[in-house]
């Protein structure tokens, strides 16, 4: 029983079909994986086993009673925890929605339950998606399965780490400015930020709404691509959703063909800053890009140096606004000021506001309300968007010569708990080769690159495409993965040190 939950997403969809398992005994399966690892990975804020069962359950029925069903009908899924989900908790990591359960599902939510995917539960993350390491969460950190001592990335480090983990085989997970990346590349596992409106925001609770995009995770490049086609596609429901079909991404997984392909390495995204052993894997990457028949050539992308920047204006500006709802009387808990008889509603917001966020949020909203304030508009937040057109600008140029750019998606490995929490602004590097993608709205794919030489941690190679180019990834993507999977004589993955309680 064990061994299930080491399969792929796509061999649970076609054993399922074949009826050779059930969606109950996958279901289960994860379920006691998580029971046993959860004491040492808290990857997961809030695990639904009866309701998962139950859609497990129904599914079997419907097969049983052959029914048409969805391909991907009984494989089970966790859900970061800023995504709505009607009778589950939502959270976003922080004390401000503690207990609060909300009455709908956001559309992607809609979308797996009308697949017949049991919902495992609500992940991990750093407070309303702002951070790199989870260590912002209000409900205490996620570990890395590849050591426990270390941060499995941010925000969406409870979805990787679950991933990793083998306690799901797929999860959802958002990126703003790397969240669904960057914890991928530091736990050995695949991550997808579709285009931007490739994937509804209905019911994400919103960090920044002109970068925020939900996608996939997994551990494969065909399974990350599957679960993007579970989740696309147009939706009334969210003003800048694309109407468009999704493009082919299973397809393109499937194929693996780079034949004839352009990969541009981006100048500013690699070398200098990144660590050696993600350096070293990148190279080794693209070598491997280039004997499986693609081209390589190189790219010049000279305001990237100016992104990190213009999103540190950027995202906490809208944050700032997009937080205000959290006001003791909309949304959340209310707290009332001690020691004040009959207290203004100012009052009650303020000490609400005080007790309800974290530390980083605070700081964020601060930046946000400063770059917004009136006398410094034009000069921070106008600035920022000015810089994200160049960035765009560069992309489009970039993307004449290319047809997908690459670059290391994180410059270091998994780094250890505590050593960046004092120092925001290293904190913030972290996304330095994530954060382009979501200025301009493009889709980004990060992929296991191999384990660092100096550490041997796992490190991840990134690849961007352009707007709605999203099946691009994916072929880049699965014919890197053949390759090095051929290499490592396996999955990254199966070269994880075992965690304490394994075999429980
Ligand atoms: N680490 C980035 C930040 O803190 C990314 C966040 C995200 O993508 N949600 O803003």
């Amino acid at each position: 029983m064990r061994e299930l939950v080491r399969w792929s997403a796509a061999t649970m969809a076609d054993a399922l079909a074949r009826r050779e398992v059930s969606s109950v005994e996958l279901t289960q399966a994860h379920l006691d994986r998580i029971a046993a690892l959860e004491p040492q990975v808290h990857a997961f804020l809030h695990v639904d086993a009866e309701g998962a069962l139950a859609q497990a359950k129904a599914v079997d029925e419907q097969r049983a009673a052959g029914a048409d069903l969805h391909v991907m009908a009984g494989v089970p899924i966790a859900v970061k925890d800023v995504v709505t989900t009607a009778g589950l908790p939502t959270t976003c990591g922080s004390r401000m929605l503690e207990g609060w359960v909300p009455p709908y599902d956001a559309t992607l939510v809609t979308k797996l339950r009308a697949a017949g995917m049991p919902i495992l539960g609500k992940t991990n993350m750093d407070e309303f998606a702002m951070g790199s390491s989870t260590e912002h969460s209000a409900y205490g950190p996620t570990r890395n399965p590849w050591d426990l001592g270390r941060i499995p990335g941010g925000s969406g480090g409870g979805s990787a780490a679950a991933v990793a983990a083998f306690e799901a085989p797929l999860a959802i997970g958002t990126d703003t400015g790397g969240s669904i990346r960057q914890p991928a590349a530091v736990t050995g596992t695949v991550g997808t930020k579709p285009t931007y409106g490739g994937v509804s925001r209905y019911g994400l609770v919103a960090l920044a709404s002109s970068l925020d995009q939900a996608g996939p995770c997994a551990r494969t490049a065909l399974d990350t691509a599957l679960l993007h086609a579970v989740i696309g596609g147009y939706d009334p429901r969210d003003s800048t959703s694309i109407q468009a079909p999704v493009p082919p991404v299973v397809g393109a997984a499937q194929r693996a063909d780079v034949s004839g392909m352009r990969i541009g390495v981006v100048r500013q995204l690699s070398g200098e800053g990144y660590q050696a052993g993600v350096q070293a894997n990148f190279e080794a990457a693209v070598a491997l890009l280039v004997e499986a028949g693609a081209q390589v050539v190189e790219v010049d992308c000279p305001s990237f140096a100016y992104a990190l920047s213009a999103y540190y204006l950027i995202l906490p500006s809208e944050a700032s606004s997009n937080l205000a709802k959290f006001d003791a009387m909309r949304y959340g808990i209310r707290v009332l000021p001690e020691g004040v008889a009959d207290p203004s509603a100012e009052q009650v917001m303020a000490a609400t506001r005080e007790a309800g966020f974290g530390p980083e949020v605070k700081r964020r909203i601060i930046l946000g309300t400063y770059a917004l304030s009136s006398g410094y508009y034009d000069a921070y937040y106008g600035q920022a968007q000015k810089v994200r057109r160049l960035i765009a600008q560069d992309f489009d140029r970039a993307f004449e010569v290319a047809d997908v750019l690459v670059s290391p998606t994180a410059p270091t490995t998994a780094f250890e708990f505590g050593s960046k929490l004092d120092d925001p602004l290293s904190m913030y590097l972290n996304d330095v080769a994530t954060i382009p993608a979501n200025l301009a709205g493009l889709p980004g794919m990060s992929l296991p690159s191999g384990l660092a030489d100096e550490d041997g941690l796992p490190t991840g190679v990134q690849i961007l495409a352009p707007a709605m180019g999203d099946d691009r990834l994916y072929a880049a993507g699965a014919a890197l993965e053949r390759a090095l999977t051929a290499r490592w004589g396996g999955h990254l993955l199966d070269r994880a040190p075992a965690l304490p309680r394994e075999d429980q």
